[in-house]
């Protein structure tokens, strides 16, 4: 059961999240959300889209940043978005101050599972694709290739052919 929740959210990872960091702006334009939000109002799906937004906008710069702190922090921060737009459990005390109030998600928040899962499993392999005419821009790496520069193949494969063109142009 572990196992393929572990495959599960793996799988979505690295479907959805690059892709979402990459079309942040327009989250509407991802099919995901378009189908999820569909049958909200107009006012609920324009918050819920918000909070895509501004959940893809940390996302982008988690993979930009190289920095693990600042990466873990926005990871954090796009999990606090989640939760501030959509709380559903609230914690407070009979002698706690109103803004002592704490909101947190129910465990199985679709959305918190996959950036958690980011945060715990996947933040040291986020990286950005140098691929000039790249589709993905954003990826993860594979597991233990630590000196990966493109997101696969076709990125590489571009790239080697380019340098090798510049390589007999300049012996020419
Ligand atoms: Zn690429």
């Amino acid at each position: 059961m572990q196992f393929l929740r572990f495959n599960y959210l793996s799988a979505a990872a690295n479907h959805l999240i690059p892709k979402w960091a990459k079309n942040w702006k327009h989250p509407e334009q991802i099919a995901e959300f378009r189908d999820a939000f569909k049958d909200d109002s107009p006012s609920v799906r324009k918050e819920r889209l918000e909070a895509c937004r501004k959940i893809g906008w940390r996302l982008s710069l988690a993979f930009h940043t190289e920095n693990e702190y600042e990466r873990d922090w926005l990871l954090y921060e796009a999990r606090r978005v989640n939760a501030s737009y959509f709380p559903q459990m609230v914690i407070e005390t009979n002698d706690s101050q109103p803004d002592d109030k704490v909101e947190i998600l129910s465990e199985g928040n679709p959305t918190d599972s996959l950036l958690r899962f980011v945060q715990q499993r996947l933040v040291k392999r986020m990286a950005v694709c140098p691929g000039k005419n790249c589709r993905k821009r954003f990826y993860f790496r594979d597991p233990g290739r630590h000196g990966q520069r493109y997101c696969g193949r076709r990125c590489a494969d571009i790239a080697r052919t380019e340098s090798q063109y510049r390589w007999k142009e300049s012996q020419k």
